[in-house]
């Protein structure tokens, strides 16, 4: 598997394929193990670099998760299968705003790693799939360290981009549901964390 990995960092590299990090993939990974957490939805497969060590970190883990893209959901069932993990690892292909999970489907942790965007419709969507006490963790929320520069931005298109995810931030800080920490790993990531029900 380590050799499989290695392979898919770089094809990643060469493809354009924007994996997760080293370090926010060890910060993921000791969360699963420390919390216990067994089931797992991921928005945003890519080639199945995050999807196969979150799989892995653990026995017992079982990870949905959700690509759009053909060719890299493609890319991702062959590595997937290629670790030997088809039985913990369940790929969607479809977009995910638009995929229909049976409503008795609950996870521990929903890891947002998709369309950067669209972080505010993919939390209102999924958030209701989250058992009580469960995690959701968005990456990418420096977005390569534009996040709260947006306005010093020529390009159009990246400083909407932007916006949105300074959007996100505000509206994890206001939400009352669940309690959001925003780590300075890799990219940035917000780790919330669902409030117990009373
Ligand atoms: N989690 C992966 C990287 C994901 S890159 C890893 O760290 O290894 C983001 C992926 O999200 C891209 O492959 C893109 O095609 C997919 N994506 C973007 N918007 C989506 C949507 N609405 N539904 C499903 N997949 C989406
Ligand atoms: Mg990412």
């Amino acid at each position: 598997m380590k050799q499989k990995l290695l392979e898919m960092e770089q094809y990643a590299n060469e493809n354009d394929v924007p994996i997760i990090e080293k370090d926010t993939i060890v910060y993921i990974m000791k969360l699963i193990k420390e919390h216990k957490i067994k089931k797992i939805l991921e928005i945003g497969s890519a080639i199945g670099y995050s999807t196969i060590l979150m799989a892995s970190s653990d026995e017992d883990v079982y990870v949905t998760t959700i690509e759009r893209d053909e060719t890299r959901y493609m890319e991702c069932l062959k590595n997937v299968k290629a670790c030997g993990l088809d039985q913990k690892i369940n790929v969607v292909f479809q977009d995910a705003l638009e995929v229909n999970l049976p409503n008795d489907n609950k996870y521990d942790l929903i890891f947002i790693d998709a369309a950067k965007g669209q972080n505010i419709n993919f939390f209102e969507k999924f958030k209701y799939f989250l058992n009580d006490g469960g995690y959701i963790i968005t990456d990418n929320l420096n977005f390569h360290g534009y996040v709260g520069k947006s306005d010093t931005i020529e390009s159009k298109n990246l400083r909407a981009l932007v916006r949105k995810i300074e959007e996100y931030i505000e509206f994890l800080k206001a939400n009352s549901e669940f309690d959001t920490e925003f780590l300075n790993i890799g990219d940035g990531i917000s780790v919330s964390k669902k409030k117990d029900e009373k």
